[in-house]
C-alpha cells in the first residue's frame, strides 16, 4: 500500500466510517452468537502434580462461572481415587465429564488393534478394552461421559457403533480422519466437533508467549463469526501440559510398552514457566468472556444446540419426493430447512416410501442410525438395465436389508446381478420422484454408476495424519481409512438450532 497525505489518509478514514456505518443501518442484522467449546484431556497418570492442574484449572473456571468439559482417561480417574484425590474429582465434578479412552498411550492404542479388524468384530474389540475405562470415570465420577475423544490422532472408526451403543452422542476432539470443512457435523451416528479451524490457532506456543497473538485471532473469529449468523470455537488444552517439561506418555513413544515400576517420572517446568502458562489461559479465557455474544457450551450443551432435527422428523410422502428429486449421480448429503439427511438416511426413507402401501400417507420417521457398509462394494462399470419386476423385488430386499441390519448392504442384488448401493440410490431415486406424481412404473429400469460424494470428508491414508510419536515408527491404515470412507454414507452437516 502507498503512503498516503495525512488529510488523505484522514478523509480515507472517514469515507471507511462512513461505509461501514451505511451497511450497518442497511441490513442491521443481529450478530450471531459464538459458542466456545472448552475442553480438557485429562490423561496424565504419572505425575502427581498433574492432578493439581487439573484442580486449578477447574476451580478458575467454576470462579469465573464457566462449565466446560473434561475427558477424562479411565487410568487417570483410578489413579485420583487410589491417591484420594477427592478435592481433584469434587473439583470436576463442577464441569461436565467426558471420556478418553481407558489407557491412553499403552500399546496397542485403539487405532493399532482397530488396524487389523473389520467392522464388526472391531466395534465389539473397541467395547471390550474400552468400556471399563469408561465404567470407572462414571463410577468414580458419578457423571456418565458425555463424549469421548481418541489418545493422540489413534482414531477408529469401529469406536462410532460402540459409543452409539454406550449411548454416548458426540466425539469430541482434534484430528483429520474426517471432517467438513472445520463445522460441526454428523458422522457414524455422532455429532462430531472435531477437525475444527479456530481453536487449534488459539492454543499456546512451546514457551506460552504468544498470549497477545491468541487474543488477535479470537478477535477476528469473533469478528467473522457474529457477522455471518455465529459459529463454534473448539478449544482444548491438557492440564499436564501446564506444568510438565514433556508429556507424561513419551514413556510409551515409538511404540514402546514399559512396566508401571519402569514408567520415569519427567520433571516440572521452572515455577515462572508454569506460571505463564496458567496465565496465558486464564487471560484467554477473560478476555474470550468479555465479547457481549460469547457463550461457553459444555458437551451436553452442545449435543442440545446441535440436535438432529432428522430424528424427531415424521417424513410425509412428498417431502420424501422432494429429496427422491434431489439424488443426483453424485450421492451427497441434503440440507432442507430444519434438518439434513445423510445418503443412508435418504437411501432409507426411499426404500420405506417404495415399500409402502401406495395409500398410507402416515409419513416416516428415522427411529434409529443408519451405518454404511461393512465392506467395499463391488466395482460397476458400465449400467445395468433389469425389468420393473426384478427391480420391484429389490427395493423390498433392501429394505428388509436397512431395517434388519441398520446399515446399508455393500451391494444391491438384482437377481445374479449385483451393483453398488449408491448406483442403486439413484435409480430408485429417479422413480420415486415420478412416483409422487402418479406416474406408472417403468418396464425396464437403468442402474448406472454413481458416486459417493461424501468420501471426499475422509482423509486419505498418509504419514501425516497418524503422525503421533506414540505409534510404532512408520504407523498408517489405509484399512481404517477405507472402513471410514464406507461410513461416508453416514455423513450430513450438524445444524444450529438457534
Ligand atoms: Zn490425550
Amino acid at each position: 500500500m502507498k503512503r498516503l497525505l495525512p488529510l488523505a489518509r484522514i478523509l480515507c478514514a472517514i469515507t471507511v466510517l462512513l461505509l461501514v456505518d451505511a451497511d450497518l443501518l442497511a441490513h442491521g442484522p443481529a450478530p450471531g452468537k459464538v459458542y466456545v467449546v472448552l475442553w480438557f484431556d485429562t490423561e496424565d497418570y504419572i505425575l502427581p502434580e498433574s492432578d493439581d492442574a487439573a484442580k486449578r484449572l477447574a476451580a478458575f473456571l467454576t470462579e469465573q462461572g464457566i462449565q466446560a468439559t473434561f475427558k477424562v482417561v479411565g487410568e487417570k480417574a483410578r489413579t485420583l481415587e487410589r491417591r484420594h484425590r477427592t478435592d481433584v474429582i469434587a473439583a470436576l465434578q463442577k464441569h461436565a465429564i467426558g471420556y478418553h479412552s481407558n489407557t491412553h498411550s499403552q500399546h496397542p492404542t485403539p487405532a493399532e488393534y482397530e488396524s487389523l479388524l473389520d467392522w464388526e468384530t472391531g466395534a465389539a474389540e473397541f467395547t471390550r478394552r474400552e468400556r471399563p475405562g469408561f465404567d470407572d470415570v462414571q463410577r468414580i465420577f458419578k457423571q456418565k461421559p458425555c463424549c469421548y475423544g481418541q489418545p493422540g490422532s489413534s482414531w477408529a472408526p469401529q469406536a462410532f457403533p460402540s459409543l452409539a451403543s454406550w449411548d454416548v452422542g458426540l466425539y469430541l476432539d482434534e484430528a483429520e480422519h474426517v471432517g467438513l470443512n472445520g463445522q460441526p457435523f454428523y458422522y457414524g451416528g455422532l455429532l462430531n466437533i472435531f477437525n475444527t479451524k479456530e481453536g487449534p490457532q488459539l492454543r499456546p506456543n512451546g514457551d506460552w508467549t504468544n498470549i497477545e497473538e491468541s487474543k488477535t485471532k479470537f478477535r477476528q473469529f469473533y469478528q467473522q463469526m457474529t457477522s455471518n449468523g455465529g459459529g463454534l470455537i473448539s478449544l482444548y488444552f491438557h492440564p499436564c501440559e501446564f506444568i510438565h517439561s514433556q508429556f507424561w506418555d513419551m514413556n510409551f513413544a515409538r511404540g514402546a510398552n514399559p512396566t508401571r515400576e519402569q514408567w520415569q517420572i519427567y520433571p516440572l517446568r521452572p515455577p515462572d514457566s508454569r506460571e505463564r502458562a496458567f496465565g496465558y489461559f486464564e487471560q484467554l479465557i477473560r478476555y474470550m468472556k468479555s465479547f457481549p455474544q460469547v457463550q461457553f457450551i459444555t458437551g451436553p450443551q452442545a449435543m442440545r444446540l446441535y440436535a438432529d432435527g432428522a430424528r424427531e422428523h415424521r417424513f410425509s410422502a412428498s417431502e420424501i419426493a422432494d429429496v427422491a428429486s434431489q439424488v443426483e449421480s453424485e450421492v451427497n448429503f441434503q440440507v432442507l430447512g430444519a434438518y439434513t439427511l445423510s445418503p443412508a438416511e435418504i437411501m432409507t426413507l426411499v426404500a420405506e416410501r417404495m415399500t409402502a402401501q401406495p395409500s398410507a400417507d402416515t409419513g416416516v420417521v428415522l427411529p434409529f442410525t443408519i451405518y454404511g457398509p461393512s465392506l467395499p462394494s463391488p466395482q460397476m462399470t458400465e449400467a445395468v438395465e433389469v425389468t420393473w419386476s426384478q427391480f420391484e423385488r429389490s427395493v423390498y430386499d433392501l429394505h428388509g436389508f436397512i431395517q434388519h441390519n441398520h446399515q446399508i448392504p455393500n451391494a444391491v442384488w438384482l437377481g445374479s446381478q449385483n451393483v453398488p448401493p449408491e448406483a442403486f440410490l439413484v435409480a430408485m431415486a429417479k422413480i420415486a420422484r415420478k412416483g409422487a406424481n402418479g406416474g406408472a412404473p417403468p418396464e425396464r429400469v437403468m442402474v448406472a454408476p454413481a458416486r459417493l460424494a461424501t468420501e471426499k470428508y475422509v482423509a486419505v491414508d498418509s504419514l501425516e495424519i497418524w503422525s503421533w510419536p506414540i505409534f510404532p515408527p512408520g504407523f498408517h491404515s489405509e484399512h481404517l481409512l477405507e472402513l471410514a470412507r464406507l461410513q461416508a454414507w453416514t455423513l450430513k452437516p450438524a445444524k444450529r438450532s438457534e
